[in-house]
């Protein structure tokens, strides 16, 4: 079944019961199905007539819901055309041509990801994390070090967010939290040296998995770009195909913020995956349409919550399903379980 008839369903109460990832999803866009489909549906509830006030409207909407500006111009476009084509007059027409687009857009930016993380074939597996303050890097790795912990995993933490000291006991109490062993020189010590000791601890003891923390400071890019390049190079010469991944931790309720970031590392760093952080607290999910859209790098993770289980593999229809559920206007149902509610 495609995701447009699994959302249409859904909307039609023809659905089967959610499975507890669905479940998990869809409580973590609350906010961001509240947000947009709120908004999309007072769009609609005024919908007389496809005219250019409509189009206005439409595309003040999306870009409010963080779809970005091009997929925006790209679903008032695509329904310009079918306007013309009188293929959409009536409330329910209007509505299943933009749901439509969005996910054709969306599933046709993806169609050569690669969502899975890189692992080693043998010895350690080396994940990067970088991101500007705030954005959530620590808490993933805590998260993700409690998910390969319950797998029976070897993890090993490595704290080079060296910068401020409270990173580095942060980083530390995770590691208790989890029960999972710390790397860590002292604040202000050279990065690249917390990261040749747990490279070192990683081989000797045969971990399975090193996560280390990193400080993103933006602010001077010839610096990071040093920095990380060093530390790159400490571990590849004991691992020479790490890091298997640089994780890019993003901040959902950033918005376009989040994109401008994204574009900077890049120019630093080889990103090869985001982790998408803090959807559960944001309206603007939109914001992943656009990083498909702009930046082509796979979103791997999602943050869904501060607990240690709010962290997900990054599922796109599930997302899509979500975000869409109970928006898709039918003509015999146009109140969605949604926009009434807090
Ligand atoms: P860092 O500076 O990049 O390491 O960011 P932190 O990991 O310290 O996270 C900053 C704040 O964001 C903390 O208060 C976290 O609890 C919070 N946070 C991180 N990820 C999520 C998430 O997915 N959802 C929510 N609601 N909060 C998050
Ligand atoms: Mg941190």
């Amino acid at each position: 079944m495609g995701l447009f008839d699994k959302i249409k369903r859904a909307f039609t109460g023809e659905q089967q019961a959610p499975s507890k990832e669905e479940t998990h999803y869809e409580n973590g866009l609350k906010k961001s199905r509240q947000g947009f489909g709120a908004k999309l549906n007072a769009l609609f509830a005024n919908f007389r007539t496809v005219d250019e006030d409509f189009f206005d409207d439409l595309e003040e909407t999306l870009i409010e819901a963080d779809v970005g500006y091009d997929i925006a111009l790209k679903i008032s476009d695509a329904l310009r055309d079918e306007v013309k084509l009188e293929n959409a007059k009536s409330k329910e027409e209007v509505s299943n041509v933009i749901i439509n687009k969005l996910v054709e857009i969306y599933e046709e930016e993806g169609k050569d990801e690669d969502r899975r993380l890189q692992t080693a074939a043998a010895g350690p597996t080396v994940y990067f994390f970088v991101g500007v303050n705030g954005v959530g890097k620590t808490t993933t790795i805590g998260k993700l070090a409690h998910r390969y912990q319950e797998q029976g995993q070897k993890v090993l933490l490595a704290a080079a967010d060296t910068f401020r000291a409270g990173a580095i006991q942060q980083l530390e109490k995770w590691g208790e939290r989890v029960g999972v062993p710390v790397v860590s020189k002292g604040p202000n010590s050279d990065p690249a040296a917390v990261v040749y000791d747990a490279v070192q601890k990683a081989k000797q003891e045969d971990y399975d998995i090193l996560l280390v923390d990193t400080a993103g400071r933006l602010q001077n890019k010839v610096n990071l770009m040093k920095e990380l390049e060093k530390m790159a190079r400490v571990i590849a010469r004991e691992i020479p195909e790490a890091p298997h991944e640089v994780l890019l931790a993003l901040d959902a309720t950033t918005g376009q913020n989040a994109l401008t970031q994204a574009k900077q590392f890049k120019e630093v760093t080889n990103v090869t995956g985001i982790v998408l952080t803090k959807l559960d607290g944001t309206a603007r999910g939109g914001i992943v349409l656009a990083i498909r859209n702009e930046l082509h790098i796979p979103v791997k993770l999602v943050g869904l919550g501060e607990q240690m289980d709010d962290l997900r593999d990054f599922n796109p229809e599930e997302f899509v399903y979500g975000l869409f559920k109970g928006l898709v206007v039918d003509s015999k149902t146009e109140t969605s379980d949604d926009s009434d509610s807090e």
